[in-house]
Order: structure tokens, then C-alpha cells, then sequence
């Protein structure tokens, strides 16, 4: 089952949960029951399901709770903490230093993997993230095994504009690899991301060759890069890597449209290595940083508003007011447009719009092409409105309703698509609210009903 789909299946036996008249044992298990197969339609192993069962029973306890609690809340809130747990991939005493290369020396990077992981995607996706954070970063192509791969780096690398460094004539990775990093340290490289080659197993060479590069470029960090395509079976590949290189992080690479996506991030979380980055997609810019609480949100069709303005941010598109205006906490349905447009210019609209309270689901009911058009006719709708109505916080259409009626004409669409402009508008505020002050978001779970 692919994401959306274990998404949209949790969120429906939720909402089932909630609009049962009684919130009794009875519909607590039958909600359970339909999110547990969910998780293992998507791979999830049977003891990480059964594990969130219990704990979700066992906080929410019905018989013992006080009659002035909000089961429906209590309920909802409980699941999107166990979710959050069943992928919180953070080390056993949570303290373990992030990796946080720092400019002005050389932090040097290793990658490793089977072959077809990702590897070189996802080092010339990582380049580029550090890139566009201001960073000088270089790409060393150390896999001299696969032939074609310095080829494939230096597209990537010159597509992503990121120096590189490989050889078509040295033969052996140690040297190519120790060669590249001194050139960039020579250079003042501030990171240095070396590629290393995979084979189609997992073979006595290849981990006697990481080695022996590892000893030779002595990284700052390791990152294992993982197909989630493979879904549970992550936690084994994942420790025989351990065993013999021992990687501090994890990217999981294919997460975008496979069906197993869930049970490979769960497998590795419950190995407690940290992922830092899932690879979404085959596009140079598919790569977000990884955290529990923001991926269920995203999952539950929540939004994921920091990952929004992170990504917005650094894809040098023009913010206007936006970013000012989140930090204080504030958004008018000017920003609404604003980011509308960007996001209409920012690639595949599925991608994006996971990231908006809300959009996915819209997505996932009427598909692509259907909702690529809706999104069209909420952007006529705010440009048919006056400049005051667009720097307002949509107020001022309740107190003027004949204001919907005008916007409805201008724009060629109706009064109730008017509204949904603005139903939008408010969800995306009351998040901004939570965001800004640069408080961490909570997600909330009333968004769910
Ligand atoms: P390597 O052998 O580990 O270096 O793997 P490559 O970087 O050559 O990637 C193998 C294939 O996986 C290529 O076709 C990539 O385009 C594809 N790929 C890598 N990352 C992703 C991802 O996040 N999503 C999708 N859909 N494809 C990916």
C-alpha cells in the first residue's frame, strides 16, 4: 500500500471512530482493527503492529477514564503519538549528537549501499541541499566497480551545478576516494560527499572495500542509503551494513508510490538509527529531512507547514511577505495565494501538497489532473479579489457576505468554492499560529473530524 493510500486508510477509521455515537470499546477496536491491517498491508512487521495496539489500548483504558474526558480527542491524539513512536528512529538514549557539519572545515560525507539503493541520486540530492543552505560542497566519485558511474555523478552534479571529482582511469576507489577529499580540503570545501560503489548483494568485498575507504577519507558521518521498496527486509540489510561499517544515519531512498514504504521505516526505526532524509521522488529536489512528528502529520493529510517553509525558503522563489509573516504567526489569503502559486510552479502537485493541512485528501478524492484544475479556480478566486480583501485574515466576508457573492462572479466559480478559499485560508492560519513565534508545531488533531 503506498503511503497516501496507509495515510488516507488510518485516517478514514478514525473518522469512523468519531462519528460513531458512542465512543466504547467496541468502536475503539474495530478502528484498531482497521488500522492495524493498514499497517500490515504496508509492511509494517506483525510485532511493531501488535506492540502499537497494546499501547494504544493500554493509554486510552475507556473503563477507567472520567466522564468529562474527550474520548474522540484522547483517541485521536493517542494514535498519532503511537504512530509517531512506531517510526521515531532516534537512539535508545535520544541524546545522540545530529550530525551538524559546520562551515569554514572540510565535513566529509560517505555514502554506502547495495547497488540501485540510490546512492548517486540521493548524494547529488543531499549536495544540492547543502548547497542551497549555503554551503560549498563537492562530489567524489569513488565507485570505480560500476562502469558508467563517474558518468552518471558528473550528469548529476553538472545538473545540480556541484563540483565533482572521479577518474575514468584509476582503477582503484581508495585512491580515487582519498584523492578527491584532499583536492576539496585543498579547496576549502566546507562538504565533501564521496559516493562509494554497491554490488547486487551484500559481499565480502564490497564491506572490506568500505573499509578501507573509511580509513582512507575518514568521514565526519556514514549514511547508509536504503531502498524502502524492500519494506521490512530493511532491518536486516540495515544490520549487516552496521556490522561491518559503521553508518550513523540512514536515508531511505523510493518512499515516493511504493508500496512497502511503511514497513521499511518502521523496520529501521525499530533498529533506532537515525533516518535523516527520505528520498520522494527521481527529481533533484525529492529529498526531505525526516522527522516522526512532521511524516505522520503529513501522512494523516495533516500538512506539514515547517516542511513547507523550509522547502519554499530555499528554492529562491519569490516570498514577498510570507516568511515574515509565519514567523509573527500571521496569514492573510494573500500568502494563501502566494504559496499557491509557488507550489503550482514547484513540480508534481501530489508532492506539495501533502505538505498543506488537508490538500491530500482533496488530492487522493478527485486525483492529479482534477485538483491541479481546482487549484486553478481557488487562485481565480483570489486574484478577483480586492488588495485589502487579500491582506485580511477573511474576516471581512462574514461581516460582508455580498463580498462572496462579487468574488463568485469575478472569478466565474461559486459562492460555496468562495468559502473553501477561505475554510482553507483559516486552517492554514490556525497552523501558522501554532508555527510561529518559532514555537515547535504540534499538530492538531481536530483537523482530523
Ligand atoms: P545507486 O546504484 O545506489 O547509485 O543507485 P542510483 O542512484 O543509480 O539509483 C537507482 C535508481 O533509483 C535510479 O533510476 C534512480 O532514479 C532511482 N531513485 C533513486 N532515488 C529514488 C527515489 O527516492 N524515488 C524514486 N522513485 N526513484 C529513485
Amino acid at each position: 500500500m503506498v503511503l497516501a493510500d496507509l495515510g488516507r486508510r488510518i485516517n478514514a477509521a478514525m473518522a469512523d471512530m468519531t462519528r460513531s455515537n458512542v465512543v466504547d470499546e467496541k468502536a475503539l477496536d474495530s478502528m484498531l482493527k482497521e488500522i492495524c491491517m493498514a499497517l500490515l498491508e504496508s509492511d509494517v512487521n506483525v510485532k511493531l503492529v501488535s506492540t502499537l495496539r497494546g499501547n494504544i489500548k493500554k493509554k486510552i483504558n475507556l473503563k477507567d477514564q472520567a466522564p468529562g474526558v474527550n474520548r474522540r480527542r484522547l483517541v485521536q491524539k493517542t494514535v498519532f503519538d503511537e504512530l509517531c513512536a512506531l517510526v521515531d528512529c532516534q537512539p535508545e538514549n535520544g541524546d545522540a549528537p545530529a550530525f551538524k557539519p559546520k562551515k569554514g572545515r572540510s565535513n566529509v560525507i560517505m555514502f554506502v549501499g547495495l547497488q540501485g539503493a540510490g546512492k548517486t541520486t540521493s548524494c547529488t540530492k543531499l549536495a544540492l541541499w547543502y548547497q542551497r543552505r549555503g554551503f560549498k560542497v563537492g562530489l567524489v566519485c569513488a565507485d570505480t566497480f560500476r562502469a558508467g558511474a563517474f558518468d552518471q555523478l558528473k550528469q548529476n552534479a553538472t545538473k545540480a551545478k556541484v563540483p565533482y571529482y572521479g577518474s575514468y582511469t584509476e582503477t582503484d576507489p581508495v585512491a580515487v576516494a582519498a584523492a578527491g577529499v584532499a583536492r576539496f580540503k585543498s579547496e576549502k570545501f566546507d562538504i565533501i560527499i564521496v559516493d562509494t560503489s554497491g554490488r547486487h548483494r551484500q559481499e565480502q568485498e564490497l564491506f572490506a572495500e568500505m573499509v578501507q575507504i573509511s580509513q582512507a577519507v575518514k568521514p565526519d558521518q556514514t549514511i547508509m542509503v536504503l531502498d524502502a521498496s524492500i519494506g521490512q527486509a530493511a532491518e536486516s540489510q540495515s544490520k549487516a551494513f552496521k556490522e561491518s561499517s559503521d553508518f550513523g544515519a540512514i536515508i531511505l531512498t523510493k518512499m515516493d508510490g511504493h508500496a512497502k514504504g511503511g514497513g521499511a521505516i518502521s523496520a529501521v526505526a525499530a533498529t533506532r538509527t537515525p533516518i535523516v532524509f527520505v528520498g520522494t521522488g527521481e527529481h533533484i529536489h525529492d529529498l526531505e529531512p525526516f522527522t516522526p512528528t512532521q511524516f505522520i502529520s503529513k501522512l494523516l493529510g495533516m500538512g506539514d507547514i515547517r516542511g513547507l517553509v523550509d522547502h519554499v525558503k530555499h528554492m529562491n522563489l519569490d516570498q514577498k511577505e510570507t516568511m515574515k509573516h509565519i514567523e509573527q504567526g500571521i496569514f492573510t489569503i494573500r500568502d494563501l495565494r502566494d504559496q499557491m502559486s509557488n507550489i503550482m510552479k514547484m513540480g508534481p502537485l501530489s508532492k506539495m501538497a501533502g505538505m498543506i493541512p488537508g490538500m491530500s485528501q482533496l488530492m487522493g478524492e478527485v486525483g492529479e489532473e482534477e485538483s491541479g484544475k481546482r487549484l486553478k479556480r481557488m487562485m481565480y478566486i483570489m486574484d478577483s479579489m480586492t488588495e485589502k480583501e487579500l491582506d485580511s485574515d477573511g474576516k471581512v466576508f462574514v461581516s460582508e457576505p455580498t463580498r462572496l457573492t462579487r468574488v463568485a462572479k469575478g472569478s466565474g466559480t461559486t459562492v460555496r468554492e468562495v468559502e473553501e478559499v477561505l475554510s482553507q485560508q483559516r486552517t492554514m492560519a490556525r497552523m501558522v499560529k501554532q508555527v510561529g513565534g518559532k514555537k515547535p508545531p504540534r499538530p492538531k488533531m481536530k483537523r482530523l473530524r
